[in-house]
């Protein structure tokens, strides 16, 4: 076993912690049940992998999805975090521009309901290992000119 990064003295031990508590942007985060990790046996320096880091983030996310009232911006700083796209991809899939998105995440202006709405979105397809919702945001909003609509098909 590798040597501590901390104390370079003692060793790495698999270690159990239950109910730990994960710092994010909306503060701390409690992961119910057991988690594992690395722990130095000499001075407790805690290994968490990445790999176990990603899986509290897409379970913080999930809960997001199903947050009951608005998405706030310690809520967005944290959903752009994780969301493997460029945020100047998001901002213009929603029709806002990235200084908006910036405000956004700032707190200086509340989300529009109809972002929260679309972003929920977005991150259910990413969470299933999708992206059509941003897709089909993005070429709606890709298009510049103005269309008028002429003629429908009855069947
Ligand atoms: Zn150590």
């Amino acid at each position: 076993m590798k040597k501590c990064v901390q104390c370079e003295n003692g060793s790495y031990a698999k270690n159990i912690v239950t109910n730990y508590k994960y710092l994010t942007p909306m503060g701390v985060v409690i992961i119910e049940g057991k988690s594992h990790f690395l722990k130095c046996e000499k001075c407790e320096h805690l290994v968490i992998t990445g790999e176990t880091y990603q899986k509290w983030n897409l379970l913080i996310l999930k809960s997001l999805t199903e947050k009951s009232g608005a998405l706030n911006a310690k809520d967005l700083q944290f959903i752009l975090s994780v969301l493997p796209y460029q945020q100047k991809e998001i901002a213009e899939a929603m029709g806002k521009n990235k200084s908006t998105l910036t405000y956004y995440k700032n707190g200086k202006n509340p989300i529009d309901p109809l972002f929260d709405y679309a972003i929920r979105d977005v991150i259910r397809d990413f969470l299933v290992g999708g992206n059509e919702t941003l897709t089909r945001l993005q070429a709606t909003f890709k298009f510049e000119g103005e269309t008028t609509i002429k003629k429908v098909k009855a069947n």
